[in-house]
Formats: structure tokens, sequence, C-alpha cells
């Protein structure tokens, strides 16, 4: 049994030298940052290929501080400005906030249908979005409450909404015609079974992150992004040859 899943992950592993060409990719995510973190060296990697990308932040990041007296808008700007500023250096081309309050996300039918509103306006083929489920064996950042929300509301709307013209019919009075996503992935770094080469794009990404200075540089709470990066990179490429790489669940809808 062991054997024959090593065989498989090592095939998908070799095919992805040639990741499948996607006009157009959109990242949904719960907070300011999530896309890079997830696949900020994928996302430079399709922007270099010219595919366009997009990305949806669902929340206004307002809980993302340690400050209870900061005022929730002017957090919100800062972390805007921070994802526009990060989103610049991969090379994507249109950010879209949704401005749902951080913290207070779950999968219903509004959420659903305002991520629909987004799929049918930009038509990816591919959408890359959070693991909609717990993580249990990984760090708990990992499963925010927020990213199972967006998880879950995203893989409803790729699947059916998105495509169904049946599904929220009140966008079609909006000139938003069903769309059909070709493919799912989940940025999942422990148990991926499909591998991005991000080595000539770490340093972008990490570029990237260093953008979002209200998270990555806290007062009292500074880390060592860059090595803390490189290292799990590092470890994932060892998984599919490559140097440094991201690795995601690939879902074929
Ligand atoms: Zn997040």
């Amino acid at each position: 049994m062991a054997k024959k899943k090593k065989v498989v992950s090592r095939r998908v592993a070799s095919s992805n030298g040639k990741a499948p060409k996607f006009d157009r990719v959109m990242v949904v995510s719960a907070h300011p940052d999530d896309p890079e973190f997830g696949a900020g060296g994928s996302v430079a990697k399709f922007a270099m290929d010219g595919t366009k990308v997009t990305y949806v932040i669902v929340t206004d990041g307002s809980q993302g501080g340690e400050d209870p007296k900061q005022k929730d808008s002017e957090l919100t700007a800062i972390r805007q400005k921070e994802q526009l500023a990060a989103a610049k250096i991969l090379g994507v081309k249109k950010v879209e906030f949704l401005g749902y309050k951080d913290g207070h996300l779950s999968p219903d039918l509004k959420l659903r249908h305002d991520i629909v509103r987004m799929i049918r306006k930009h038509k990816p083929d591919l959408v890359i979005t959070h693991l909609p489920g717990r993580a249990i064996e990984a760090p708990m950042g990992a499963s925010h409450p927020d990213h199972l929300a967006v998880g879950e509301a995203t893989m409803a709307a790729v699947y059916p909404d998105s495509r169904n013209p049946r599904a929220f019919r009140s966008l079609l009075k909006e000139g938003l015609e069903p769309h059909v996503v070709k493919e799912v992935w989940i940025p999942y770094w422990m148990k991926g079974d499909h591998f991005v080469d991000i080595s000539k794009t770490l340093d972008q990404k990490i570029a990237a992150l260093h953008k979002h200075k209200s998270q990555v540089a806290k007062p009292g709470n500074e880390w060592d992004i860059d090595k803390w990066i490189r290292k799990r990179h590092r470890e994932v490429g060892k998984k599919a040859g490559y140097r440094y790489a991201e690795s995601f669940k690939r879902i074929t809808v």
C-alpha cells in the first residue's frame, strides 16, 4: 500500500515541471496575507507565465492586531494597503475586498452568493482557496475559523453554484452568466499531492510577505520570517525534487 502511494505522488510531482496552463486564476482568501502565505510563490509563477491572477479577500482584517483600542477602520485601511503592495510584487492584476468583518464568517448562503459573483465576474479556470476543514495535525493558526468558512463556501460556490444557471438567479440580471471552474487547489504543505517549483519566485514571495508589516513585524513579536519560509519550502521541495516548492491538494471539478 505504502509503496503504491509513493509511486503515485512521484508521478504527480514529476508532471509538475509543466503545471497545467491556466488563463485565469483566482485566489479566495479569508484575510489579507493569506494568499501570500499559502500560495505566493505559485502566484508569482503564474503571473510570470502570463496568467491573469485575481485575489478575493473576504474579510476586512480588522482582528489582525494586538491593540484593542485601535479603530477597526484604521487597521482595515493599513491591511488593504499592505495587501495591494504585496499583490503588486507578485504580479496580481486585481484585488477584490469583500469587506466582511474579520472573525465573523460562516459558510452561509450570503457568503456563497458573493463568491459566486466574483467567480462569474472574473471567470477563473483555477480557484485556490483554504482547506474546508480543520487540519488537526497542524498548528492551530492554519485552521482559523474564517479559513474553514471561506474554504467551504468557496467549494460550494465552485460546485454547483457558479456553473448552475438556476442558482442565485438574481446574478443573471447583473449580466453574470454561469461559469465552469476547472480545478481547485488547496495549499497544504504537509499533505499536498501537487508540487509547484517556486525556486525562482521564493524571493518574491518573501518580499511580498514583508509588505504585510502589521502582521509579520508586530512590536514585541518579531520573528525571522525569511528563515522560517525558506525552511518550510525547502522541506516541501525535497518531496518533489525541487529546491523550493509549494504543495497543494489538487481537485478536478
Ligand atoms: Zn488568515
